[in-house]
């Protein structure tokens, strides 16, 4: 019996067993996307690799996943709290483009990082507004339920008709009531948020639409909601983040959804902990972060990156450090090299103890620092070759660390052989059989191969 899936549930603060909602069908996963206002950096990608794995994991089991993550690209304000501006109006700014042009710019940007990641891509991408209807009809459904307020500058929901507000991040919502120190504005409680805003008298912002409340744009957590229902229904199997996303941005969006449909949204809340920098979390808005072009400028393969992730539980925070990278880079390096050296060996089936050890450690709520650890017990250990190459690709389906594809740089090659290679295919093109074999032992005693191909040849260092 091999060991059943379990995920750490934010929800419920457990570990679970991990069963599908629906199990005729997809695995429904939504996961919060990036905000488009500048390059993600290293610690948003962090998140990403985790819900990658997740995904990974989740087929390794035997389930097919729906994946929709959401591209944000309106109504961030650049205080959580529903103050400051819209990130993407001032990004526009900062950049002189357009706000729509950034949105491009950064989107596109963002998933060329997937590529070099080598993290799937989700099965939906949705931007936030190509789904404005979708946002005002939800919004609409909320007041008809009582859950919202007008005031001067926006439609409000109104926390305090929801008794369960806050479970998913143990808010003590009367004792923020009570230390309250924040002017609220026309807020009536400090954990009501917006769920549209006004454009402000007198103000041209670039991204503006009607509503039935007035012109503007909406809140920042209402397109999680207003998609995820769209494109997985009032009730799905996994909803993901990073752990910044708890105490507003994710209890916001179960608020919303409950009080529109009745459902807390996720059956599993799960969420990535912090690359930290210096100690600290990595933050666009702290202006300084490390892209991962950074560490490409530096020389390091982006799958560096990834083997640094998997080294480290999601649950667990993780401190950059060239040193750490360093230590990655060469971790990946060697198990390459380690399955390059048995490329030759015959088709064979993974090991089926290895299979279940490996198992074990990413069923137990995505254990992948103890399952690399397997791989590298494979990698050192007796059995034949063919088993071990075929073990070794059979756990890079979750590590997507490309293992199959690698193969050493290959070396420069010295000017004589590359003479001793030319005189062999004049040799050969004027069938001077002996003399060409001649070369060929030269060639190979220098230490190299040499391959034939129709009208030249090619160069290998041999071993
Ligand atoms: P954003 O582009 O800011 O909306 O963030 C995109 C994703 O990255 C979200 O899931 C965030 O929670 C996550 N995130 C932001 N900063 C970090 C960090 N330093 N480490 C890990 N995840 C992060
Ligand atoms: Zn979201």
């Amino acid at each position: 019996m091999s060991t059943p899936l379990s995920l750490y549930d934010n929800y419920t603060r457990s570990l679970r067993p991990f069963a599908p909602l629906h199990p005729q069908s997809e695995v429904g996963v939504y996961t919060c996307g990036p905000t488009v206002y500048d390059y993600q950096h290293v610690g948003n990608h962090r998140t990403f690799l985790f819900e990658d794995l997740l995904k990974r994991v989740l087929v390794w089991n035997g389930h097919a996943v729906r994946h929709v993550m959401n591209i944000t690209d309106v109504g961030h304000l650049t205080s959580d709290a529903d103050t400051g501006e819209d990130k993407m109006e001032k990004g526009a700014r900062r950049t002189g483009k357009t706000a729509w042009e950034i949105a491009a710019l950064y989107t596109d940007a963002f998933l060329a990082d997937f590529l070099l990641l080598n993290i799937d891509r989700p099965t939906v991408l949705c931007k936030a507004t190509d789904h404005i209807a979708e946002q005002i009809a939800f919004i609409a459904d909320i007041e008809k339920n009582g859950f919202a307020y007008r005031t001067s500058d926006g439609v409000y929901f109104d926390t305090s008709r929801q008794p369960g507000y806050g479970h998913l991040a143990r808010l003590d919502v009367k004792g923020l009531e009570a230390g309250r120190r924040v002017d609220l504005g026309d807020k009536r409680h400090p954990t009501d948020f917006a769920l549209w805003k006004f454009s402000a008298p007198g103000e041209h912002r670039q991204m503006e639409w009607d509503s039935p409340w007035g012109r503007g744009f909406p809140g920042w957590h209402i397109e999680c909601s207003a998609m995820a229902q769209k494109y997985l229904g009032d009730l799905f199997d996994i909803h993901c983040g990073g752990e910044d996303h708890i105490p507003v941005h994710h209890t916001n969006e179960i608020a919303q959804t409950e009080a529109r449909c009745g459902t807390r949204l996720a059956n599993f809340w799960l969420h990535g902990y912090f690359l930290l920098q210096n100690d600290a979390k990595m933050a666009k808005s702290a202006g300084e972060f490390l892209r991962l072009q950074a560490l490409i400028d530096r020389g390091y393969d982006p799958l560096a990156y990834r083997y640094l992730c998997l080294t480290a539980h999601y649950r667990s925070q993780l401190n950059f450090t060239w040193d750490a990278l360093d230590a990655a880079a060469t971790g990946l390096e060697r198990m390459r090299a380690g399955v390059y050296a048995i490329r030759d060996a015959a088709a064979a089936d993974a090991d089926p103890a290895a299979c279940a050890r490996f198992t074990a450690e990413i069923n137990d709520d995505l254990n992948l620092p103890r399952a690399l650890a397997v791989a590298w017990e494979v990698l050192r250990g007796g059995l034949p070759d063919a088993v071990r190459r075929a073990t070794l690709l059979r756990f890079d389906r979750v590590f997507g660390l490309r293992l199959a594809d690698w193969a050493p740089r290959q070396d420069a090659i010295p000017p004589e052989i590359q003479a001793l290679a030319e005189s062999r295919l004049a040799a050969r093109q004027a069938k001077q059989w002996p003399e060409s074999d001649r070369l060929r032992a030269e060639i190979r005693a220098r230490g190299w191969d040499i391959e034939d191909g129709a009208g030249g040849f090619a160069l290998k260092r041999r071993g």
